[in-house]
């Protein structure tokens, strides 16, 4: 018997023991039954917080109705209003800073798991065939879309639906942007990001791989050939800790190693010959999404310890709760309020240890969070053969040094208008080109946006030239 509001269903999961030993998804999804039960525990508020904490707006609190009634169809169709993309936004949204968070059964620990209910939707579609239908009326302008992430998945699309010819270019030779290459198959399979990109191919999008717009082709000349350019180029270009040792063989940044597993399939050795360390004691400065991805993918490499050494303490990650969860459930060690002072080689050129400082908390930053503040005289050394700097990154400096008329800030975030207008005419941006690491979901806003921005571009150019 349901009860409005009463406990959440629990979602099956990998066993911790057997899911470190592979790359499967570690949620298993819920089924028909318990979609519906879980579902049927919405109290259906008026106020629609749950909406409202949506960036994108999505009209969940309809969408749980349908599901809650066992109409998954009519659910779908819902979602893909507002979202090109729910199978994924539903397994990695921060749920929890923004619709969960919202609803007030959370308050009780019991939040409707709303991006579960999203994420059993588009698969349930998936499964069963069901697709946006949608009649395309070919105009003849083109329209640029460069990078392939959610960003421009999400503007491609509505170009298309707008009736725009659309070609990608993407500089990897997979698409989908750090939803491919940086987001393990444990947590978004591949099979659901090659789904949407087969999509992107069926609605006639033209994709162009291995393509590094600035390199194979001149910004100037793609702005020739095209009505109009979106910018959806991302912030792949990582950051590093600037301290001695760092030149040491066993240092990666977090972008070189899950390309390595993700992208390059370094996880299936033998039928891939992609090398990567997978032995010894692993230390993985950060405590983001990306280094825990990065933490969780060593340990199913066959790594003995999995060290997270983090400045600040675990209520200051910003790491999604879920990934935190699963992480420590895992075994991964987190070390709170250390941070490395300087990586220690074995005279062979190979990092040995790494020294620490212990940290205190004090007062907040400009992030809100406390501001990590060093213990001078608490330096300590642990043995670690492997580091892993996951410490954000920034956009592609070859894709800026190759563009010097686009203006960007100090961070090298291209800037842009509330419509996503840069400073060069008919040319557009989103995603973390703009604002630098943030999360799937505002990229896919951007890109919906900026196409809407594209269409009116493209349309008052047309009226300028009738009256001229
Ligand atoms: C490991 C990791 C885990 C994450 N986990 C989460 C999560 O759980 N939840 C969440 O919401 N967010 C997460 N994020 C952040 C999120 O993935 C990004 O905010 C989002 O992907 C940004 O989308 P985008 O389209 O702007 O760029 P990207 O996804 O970075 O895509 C940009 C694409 O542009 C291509 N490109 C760059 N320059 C050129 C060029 N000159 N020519 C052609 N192509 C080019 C790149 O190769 C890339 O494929 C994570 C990020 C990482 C790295």
């Amino acid at each position: 018997m349901i009860k409005l509001g009463g406990t959440r269903v629990p979602m099956r999961e990998q066993d911790p023991r057997e899911r470190i030993k592979n790359f499967k998804s570690v949620p298993l999804g819920y089924n028909e039954e318990e979609v519906i039960q879980e579902a049927q525990r919405c109290i259906q508020c008026k106020g629609l917080p749950c909406e409202t904490e949506c960036p994108i707006n999505m009209k969940i609190l309809e969408m749980i109705r349908e599901i809650a009634n066992g109409n998954f169809k009519k659910a779908f169709f819902l979602v893909k209003e507002d979202n090109p993309i729910p199978a994924i936004t539903g397994r990695v949204c921060p749920q929890e800073s923004q619709c969960e968070g919202a609803c007030p059964l959370s308050k009780r620990g019991h939040g409707i798991n709303i991006g579960k209910l999203e994420a059993f939707v588009a698969d349930w579609a998936r499964k069963n065939k069901i697709k946006e239908e949608f009649h395309i009326k070919e105009k003849e302008e083109k329209v640029a879309v460069i990078g392939s992430g959610p960003a421009g998945i999400s503007c491609a699309v509505d170009l298309r639906k707008f009736g725009f010819q659309v070609t990608m270019f993407e500089a990897l030779h997979k698409a989908g942007g750090v939803l491919q290459y940086g987001i393990p198959a444990f947590r978004l399979p591949t099979e659901v990001v090659d789904y949407e990109i087969q999509y992107l191919n069926d609605i006639g999008v033209d994709i162009k791989l291995n393509f590094f717009v600035g390199q194979n082709i001149k910004f100037d000349e793609l702005r020739r050939e095209f009505d109009s350019i979106f910018i959806a180029t991302g912030a792949g270009a990582p950051m590093f800790m600037n301290i001695p040792g760092e030149n040491l063989k066993g240092v990666y940044s977090a972008n070189e190693f899950l390309i390595r597993v993700n992208l390059m399939k370094a996880y299936k050795f033998l039928e891939y010959d992609t090398p990567i360390i997978c032995s010894g004691t692993i230390g993985i400065i950060g405590a983001g999404n990306v280094a825990m991805d990065a933490a969780r993918c060593a340990l199913r490499l066959g790594v003995e310890r999995v060290y997270v050494l983090y400045r600040r303490t675990k209520k200051e990650s910003p790491a999604r709760a879920e990934e935190i969860q699963h992480a420590l459930e895992e075994g991964i060690i987190l070390k709170e309020l250390v941070a490395p002072k300087r990586l220690i080689g074995d005279g062979d050129g190979w990092l040995k240890e790494t020294e620490l400082y212990e940290m205190e908390l004090g007062e907040p930053d400009k992030s809100g969070r406390p501001r990590p503040i060093k213990i001078e005289g608490s330096e300590f050394k642990i043995k670690v053969n492997t580091i892993v700097e996951a410490l954000g990154s920034m956009p592609n400096r070859l894709f800026l040094s190759r563009t010097p008329e686009l203006e960007v800030n100090k961070w090298g975030q291209i800037n842009v208008d509330l419509n996503l207008r840069t400073n060069i005419e008919g040319v557009y941006a989103g995603g973390d080109a703009i604002r630098g690491n943030a999360t799937v979901i505002l990229a896919l806003g951007d890109g919906r946006k900026a196409a809407e921005s594209i269409r009116n571009y493209i349309r008052n150019k047309s009226r300028r030239n009738l009256v001229l």
